[in-house]
């Protein structure tokens, strides 16, 4: 067994022994959030935003983009699970910061071994065989880092399966000092929109700023 295997299993027997009333939790998130953000291990969104087991949905992804699949994971946080406010959460020093598609596609054409990271970017030390299909993702890199909270935002509040009345807020996570920094423009973008309260999504021609609730 792995040294990780074997921590990780240690680790949950100790969890497991004092779990106590956490057998009783129920499904739907008790605070009724739902949390975007990256999968860096150097987040803990259960204690930089004061989570316990039950409280809210988590979703990570590398970058803690507002992809396909995080948005699918909202739609069922709301529409199944009864969610009424999502903060989608980027920080800094992201690992998304420092790479492009082309840069990944290339390094992984080359070899699938762990790449190198210096002072001239990533650089491929595998001795392959690579792979071509790194070429038909798209990996959701981050190039500026507040405009990538705002586009991610801005795609979640005009996705036509998320509800108006749903507020979404955006933020930087500072990995320095561990505090949540606000992206005005992204929170202003993802207001509640004013008038109907659930179903409606947002006319794709509709004057939105107009009808923002300030
Ligand atoms: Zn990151």
């Amino acid at each position: 067994m792995s040294e990780i295997l074997t921590e990780v299993l240690q680790a949950n027997e100790a969890y497991a022994a004092d779990f106590g009333n956490k057998k009783d939790l129920v499904l739907p998130p008790k605070r009724g959030f739902a949390i975007v953000t990256c999968m860096d291990a150097r987040l803990d969104p259960a204690k930089y935003a004061g989570l316990a087991e039950g409280d809210a949905h988590v979703i990570r992804n590398a970058g803690g983009r507002a992809s396909d699949d995080a948005i699918r994971s909202l739609i069922i946080s709301y529409k199944l699970l009864g969610t009424k406010e999502f903060f989608i959460i980027h920080h800094t020093e992201c690992g998304m910061e420092f790479f492009t598609d082309a840069v990944i596609s290339d390094l992984l054409s080359n070899s699938l071994e762990t790449a190198v990271l210096d002072q001239n970017g990533f650089r491929d030390v595998g001795l392959g065989p690579g792979s071509e299909e790194g070429r038909y993702i798209n990996f959701l890199t981050i190039a500026d880092r507040l405009k990538s909270v705002v586009d991610d935002v801005k795609r979640v509040r005009a996705h036509p399966l998320i509800p108006r009345s749903i507020p979404i807020y955006g933020y930087i996570y500072d990995v320095k000092s561990g505090r949540l920094i606000e992206v005005k423009e992204a929170t202003e973008a993802g207001k509640r929109i004013a008038g109907t309260s659930e179903s409606a999504a947002i006319p794709a021609a509709a004057g939105v700023t107009s009808a923002v609730v300030n």
